[in-house]
C-alpha cells in the first residue's frame, strides 16, 4: 500500500507517518528529512538546500524527484511507503506516478491532515523550543504556509481527480489522529481503491 500524508508544516504527518509505520510495515519517505539529512552531512546538495530551506520556500522538483527516486527501489520501501511532505507540486505528483506505474504500483490513498493556523503557531513554536530547526520561526513559518495554501490549491485538486482525498482533523491528539488515520487504512484493505490513477 502506497500512501501519501498531505498537510501544512507541523501538521503532524512526520509523527504520524512514524507510528503508522511501524503498525503497517510501510517505510515512510519524508523529503523534508532526506534534506535536513544531506545538510547534517555537508553535501553540496544540502548546502545548497539549506538556504532554500530556511527561507521557507520549496526546493527544485528535480531535487526531491531525484531523492525519491534514488530510494523507491530500497528493501524497506518494498512493503509499501508512505510518502510525507512529498508531493508538493503537480511535477512531483505526475513524476511520481510515472515511477510507481513503471514498477507495477500506484497511489492507494491520500490523506489530508487538517489544521488550525493558530495550532501550527503553536506547535512550531514548540519543535523550534525542542528540535531547534532553523525553519521554525516565524518568518519562514509565514512563508511555509504561503507555499502551503499555494501548492495544495494544486496539488490537491490533482489527487481528488482521481478519487476521494478524506480529511483528517489534526487539531486532535496524537492517539485521536492515529485512530483516524487506521479508521481509514483499515477500511481501505477492504475497499476498492479510491485513487485509481497510476496503474
Ligand atoms: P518539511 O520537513 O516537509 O516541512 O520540509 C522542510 C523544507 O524542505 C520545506 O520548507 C522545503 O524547503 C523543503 N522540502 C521538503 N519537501 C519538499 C518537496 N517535496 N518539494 C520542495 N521542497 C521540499
Amino acid at each position: 500500500m502506497n500512501v501519501i500524508f498531505f498537510g501544512p508544516p507541523a501538521a503532524g504527518k512526520g509523527t504520524q507517518a512514524k507510528i503508522i509505520q511501524d503498525k503497517y510495515g510501510l517505510q515512510q519517505l519524508s523529503t523534508g528529512d532526506m534534506l535536513r539529512a544531506e545538510i547534517e552531512a555537508g553535501t553540496d546538495l544540502g548546502k545548497k538546500a539549506k538556504k532554500i530551506m530556511d527561507s521557507g520556500a520549496l526546493v527544485s522538483d528535480e531535487i526531491v524527484i531525484d531523492m525519491i527516486a534514488a530510494r523507491i527501489d530500497s528493501p524497506e520501501c518494498a512493503g509499501g511507503v508512505i510518502f510525507d511532505g512529498f508531493p508538493r507540486t503537480v511535477a512531483q505528483a505526475e513524476a511520481l506516478d510515472k515511477m510507481l506505474a513503471a514498477r507495477g504500483k500506484k497511489i492507494d490513498i491520500v490523506m489530508e491532515l487538517d489544521v488550525d493556523q493558530g495550532k501550527i503557531i503553536e506547535r512550531v513554536e514548540k519543535r523550534a523550543a525542542e528540535e531547534g530547526r532553523s525553519d521554525d520561526n516565524i518568518g519562514a513559518l509565514k512563508t511555509r504556509l504561503q507555499q502551503y495554501n499555494d501548492y495544495s490549491a494544486k496539488v490537491l485538486p490533482y489527487y481528488e481527480a482521481q478519487g476521494a482525498v478524506p480529511k483528517i482533523d489534526g487539531n486532535q491528539s496524537i492517539e485521536a489522529v492515529t485512530s483516524q488515520i487506521e479508521a481509514i487504512l483499515t477500511g481501505k484493505d477492504s475497499a476498492p481503491s479510491a485513487v485509481s490513477g497510476g496503474a
